[in-house]
C-alpha cells in the first residue's frame, strides 16, 4: 500500500485529508471537497462523477452474465472461468472541451499528377485526459455514460471501492489535452496530405471539467492463462474485454498457439 505522505486537514470541513504520494489533486473523504495540494487551497473546477451502480453483492452476477454472453467465446468459458481478483476503482477524468483549428498547406501527390491544397481544419473536442499517470485504463477509447452524470458526491460512492485522486492537476491536463488533440489535428491532416509544407494548430480551451468515473478490474483464469476485463462500474458494460481464443482441433492444434 502506498503510504501516507502528509497530515492535512480538509479546509472546509476540517477532516482529515488521505494523501498519497503524487497526488495533486485531493478529494476530501467526508464533504467532497477538492484541495489543491500545489498551494493547499481548495479547487473551484465543477467535479462530477458517473455513481458506480455495481458494488461488491453485484459484481459476480455481471461477471458471469458477460462469460456467457456473445458468440465469440469458448463455449465452456462459463463453467470454467475463475476469478482471481476484482477491485472497483474510482478514476479521476478531466474532459477539455476544445476547438481546435488548423490551417496547413501541403500537396496530393496519391493521384498522378501533384495538387495544390490549403485550408482549414477546424474541430470542436471533448477530449478526456485521465489523472493517473500509470492505470490499464483505456482513456480514449472509453465512452463516458453522461446520462448518469451527476454533481459529485461523498455519498455517491459504494463501500471498499478504491477512491483514486487525481495526480494530476487541471493545467497539467489542459496542456496535455492540446498536446494530444494537436497531434490528433496532424494525423487528420495527413491522411489526407501526402506533402504537408505548413501546419499551424490554434487551440481554444472553452471549459474544463473534473469527473469521477467507475471501473471494475478483474483478472480471471481459464485453462491456465489469465485474462484482463475491465467493466463500467455504473453500467456493467465491458470497456477492456480479453476473451480466450476456442483451441483449434486437429492438425492446426499441432502448430496453434
Ligand atoms: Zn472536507
Amino acid at each position: 500500500m502506498p503510504e501516507i505522505m502528509q497530515k492535512l486537514n480538509c479546509p472546509d470541513c476540517g477532516g482529515p485529508l488521505k494523501v498519497q504520494a503524487g497526488d495533486a489533486i485531493v478529494t476530501c473523504g467526508y464533504c467532497g471537497s477538492d484541495i489543491n495540494l500545489a498551494v493547499g487551497s481548495k479547487y473551484f473546477l465543477r467535479h462530477s462523477i458517473i455513481p458506480p451502480k455495481i458494488g461488491p453483492d453485484s459484481i459476480d452476477a455481471i461477471i458471469k452474465g458477460w462469460m456467457g454472453r456473445g458468440f465469440l467465446k469458448p463455449s465452456d468459458l462459463t463453467r470454467k472461468y475463475k476469478v482471481m481478483s476484482k477491485e472497483l476503482q474510482i478514476l479521476p477524468i478531466f474532459i477539455v472541451h476544445a476547438i481546435a483549428k488548423s490551417s496547413y498547406e501541403g500537396v496530393l501527390t496519391r493521384t498522378g499528377q501533384p495538387v495544390e491544397k490549403k485550408g482549414v481544419l477546424e474541430k470542436e473536442y471533448y477530449w478526456k485526459v485521465l489523472g493517473r499517470r500509470a492505470s490499464a485504463f483505456p482513456t480514449r477509447e472509453y465512452e463516458v455514460p453522461l446520462a448518469a452524470k451527476t454533481e459529485f458526491e461523498i455519498s455517491a460512492l459504494v463501500p471498499g471501492a478504491k477512491f483514486l485522486n487525481s495526480e494530476l492537476g487541471d493545467e497539467e491536463a489542459v496542456n496535455i489535452a492540446k498536446q494530444e488533440i494537436e497531434r490528433h489535428q496532424k494525423f487528420l491532416l495527413e491522411k489526407e496530405l501526402d506533402e504537408m509544407s505548413r501546419l499551424d494548430t490554434f487551440i481554444e480551451i472553452k471549459d474544463t471539467e473534473f469527473l469521477h468515473v467507475s471501473a471494475w478490474f478483474v483478472t480471471y483464469e481459464y485453462r491456465g492463462k489469465v485474462y484482463n476485463l475491465i467493466l463500467d462500474g455504473a453500467t456493467g458494460e465491458d470497456i477492456v474485454a480479453e476473451i480466450p481464443q476456442e483451441e483449434k482441433k486437429g492438425l492446426f492444434g499441432l502448430f496453434g498457439g
